[in-house]
């Protein structure tokens, strides 16, 4: 007993509610087994001839189970009797309250209760502060009214884990938003952008290769026209309008994807057109067959190179 003398009021009412819910899970069990046992007497036909024996014989064991938790709760029970000091409790419940005794007369023998040994020996007004408005005024009878109008500092541990996941998932969520946005690109006047094949895409990633993309389709498309690949252009009057529309969707698009990467990337529109072309010619040359334009391709790329270069330099970069 003299160690217990020693122990503090939290130390010992931890080790005590962990006792509690030791308890209180295997007199759940035994009451599931009493009334299952209780069912089969009632209606032994229904089961097989060693039913009974065996949970007899099962709920014999729960109780000694049980017999040996109180029995490591008693010296403890027996040193709070002897200091006396205060306990607070929950009910598990939603909006359940904090009680200072489990034998508070609001509450039944079926309410499911958690310990709050951290505070243990701690004075009753603190106490009512932190549990504001979950505070049981039966128990508490002398809580001033600002403290019961204040929300609950205390929550039951499955509050706090349900909370921390949330707070888990809602930060996660924000992460990925942010990575998201730091991604996103955005027109100066909110005008929608291109990516591959010509889908609205805002992903920057999507929107440079779509632009390149466009690129290489203008190249290919002026090919194409030299080697009188499209017969009907300027001459079958309905189709050569269609491709001079497709032509000037392709290069407005264009146009917009420029703006919001030079947005983007805090360029100018014309360094933007410059990277771009000059990924889309390196692409043209290098995945297109050889035509008589090619030439002019590849001096252009090695201009637009250079181009790139001196202005790292100037950059410093
Ligand atoms: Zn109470």
């Amino acid at each position: 007993m003299s160690d217990l003398g020693t122990r503090t009021p939290t130390d010992i009412d931890t080790e005590l509610a962990g006792y509690y819910a030791e308890r209180t899970a295997l007199q759940q069990k035994l009451d599931a087994r009493e009334k299952e046992l209780a069912r089969m007497r009632r209606e032994p036909r229904y089961y097989s001839a060693n039913s009974i024996p065996s949970y007899e014989e099962a709920i014999e064991k729960l109780e000694q189970e049980l017999d040996a938790v109180r029995a490591k709760e008693l010296p403890l029970e027996a040193e709070w009797q002897r200091r006396q000091w205060t306990r607070a409790f929950i009910v598990t419940n939603v909006g359940g309250h904090v009680h200072r005794t489990l034998a508070c007369s609001t509450t039944f023998p079926t309410t499911s209760w958690e310990w709050l040994p951290q505070y243990s020996g701690h004075d009753e007004a603190e106490i009512v502060d932190a549990a504001g408005v979950l505070s049981c005024t039966v128990c508490y009878p002398s809580a001033p009214s600002d403290s019961l109008n204040r929300p609950s500092s205390i929550v039951t541990r499955d509050k706090a884990e349900r909370d921390a996941r949330r707070a888990a998932r809602e930060k996660a969520a924000a992460e990925k938003a942010a990575k998201k946005a730091a991604k996103t690109v955005r027109h100066p006047d909110g005008l929608p952008t291109y990516g591959t094949y010509g889908y609205e895409a805002d992903n920057v990633t999507s929107v440079t290769s779509g632009s390149v993309q466009m690129i290489v389709d203008i190249l290919d498309d002026a090919a194409t026209q030299k080697k009188g690949g499209y017969p009907y252009d300027g001459t079958e009057g309905e189709r050569a309008e269609q491709q001079q529309r497709k032509k000037a969707a392709i290069a407005g698009n264009l146009r917009t994807n420029l703006e919001a990467l030079a947005h983007f990337h805090d360029t100018t529109v014309e360094v933007q057109e410059d990277l771009i072309r000059e990924k889309g010619l390196a692409k043209y040359i290098k995945d297109y067959s050889w035509n008589e334009d090619m030439t002019a391709h590849q001096e252009e790329l090695k201009t637009l190179r250079a181009k790139k270069r001196d202005r790292k330099r100037a950059a410093g970069k």
